[in-house]
């Protein structure tokens, strides 16, 4: 594996003509970015992983210096898996300068973590285009896990770039919670919490299926999720998986969930 800490020198050195799988990651790797490395590995020739944690996209101060960080032990698993090219840039070399650090939502897009972390997705949408304006690229391999990024990520690049965008389902462990770097910030008995939720969650959903007029449901597990100690429920929604409007049946629906486990705001969806 080649470790680039410069564009310009990945550019320089790097034949981008074999065709290249792109996974963006903010590093703390576990099993769900496992999973987009080797989809990636498995359909390009070659897969270019980078770990940038991108501060634009972190609307409090406190949840950017506490993201946690791995870098040593990434690079061992990434070497293991090899993949052939890591990209860790500096900011500078990523923002030229302030208005390169957001990219403008619409205004019926500012749903959900939109709506909740404000200035979040402009961010995930600036350093997406920096990338893929700077690195000639043709793949690029996102997670469903954050299915409201991919789904705006998706629209973006479709308007701008050239490239094609595959989705990878939702990595969990074996206690059903979803795979997130933040699960570090969380002690045992938390993720016994988190595990909880996602069990009531993957059963509200198969409840929905059967009978989707069950939306009701929803409030009384708010309110049974707000009851658990030191949990606080940010929305629980459900839309269209489609185009993520209140508009849906139970053939296309999905379930949005944010909340905070002690003070680590967690997102996923069923
Ligand atoms: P992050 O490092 O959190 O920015 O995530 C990098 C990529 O990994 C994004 O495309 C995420 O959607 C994806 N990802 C994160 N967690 C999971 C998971 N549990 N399963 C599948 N993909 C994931």
């Amino acid at each position: 594996m080649i470790i680039f800490k410069s564009i310009n020198k990945l550019n320089k050195e790097v034949n981008f003509k074999a065709n290249m799988g792109f996974v963006p990651t903010m590093g703390s790797l576990h099993n769900g970015h496992i999973s987009l490395i080797k989809s990636s590995k498995k359909k390009c020739k070659k897969t270019l992983v980078s770990i940038f944690i991108n501060p634009s996209q972190f609307n409090k101060k406190n949840d950017l210096r506490n993201y946690p960080r791995n870098l040593k032990k990434d690079i061992k698993v990434l070497k293991k898996l090899k993949v052939d090219y890591l990209l860790i840039p500096k900011i500078n070399e990523i923002y030229k300068n302030n208005k390169d650090k957001k990219i403008k939502l619409s205004k019926k897009d500012k749903i959900m973590c939109a709506f909740y972390r404000p200035g979040h997705f402009e961010g995930v949408l600036a350093v997406i285009n920096q990338f893929l304006k700077k690195i000639k690229l043709r793949f690029i391999f996102l997670g469903e896990k954050d299915y409201q990024q991919l789904f705006l990520i998706r629209k973006f690049i479709k308007k701008k770039f050239k490239i094609r965008v595959f989705s990878c389902k939702t990595i969990r462990d074996k206690n059903k919670i979803a795979l997130s770097s933040r699960n570090n910030l969380l002690k045992k008995n938390d993720l016994k919490k988190s595990s909880y939720i996602a069990s009531l969650l993957l059963n509200l959903r198969i409840k929905l299926k059967n009978n989707i007029s069950l939306k009701y449901e929803i409030e009384n597990i708010v309110k049974k999720i707000n009851k658990l100690e030191n949990i606080k429920v940010e929305y629980l929604e459900i839309r269209n998986k489609k185009n993520l409007t209140k508009n849906y049946n139970k053939n296309n629906f999905k379930i949005f969930f944010a909340y905070y486990n002690k003070n680590v705001r967690l997102i996923d969806n069923y």
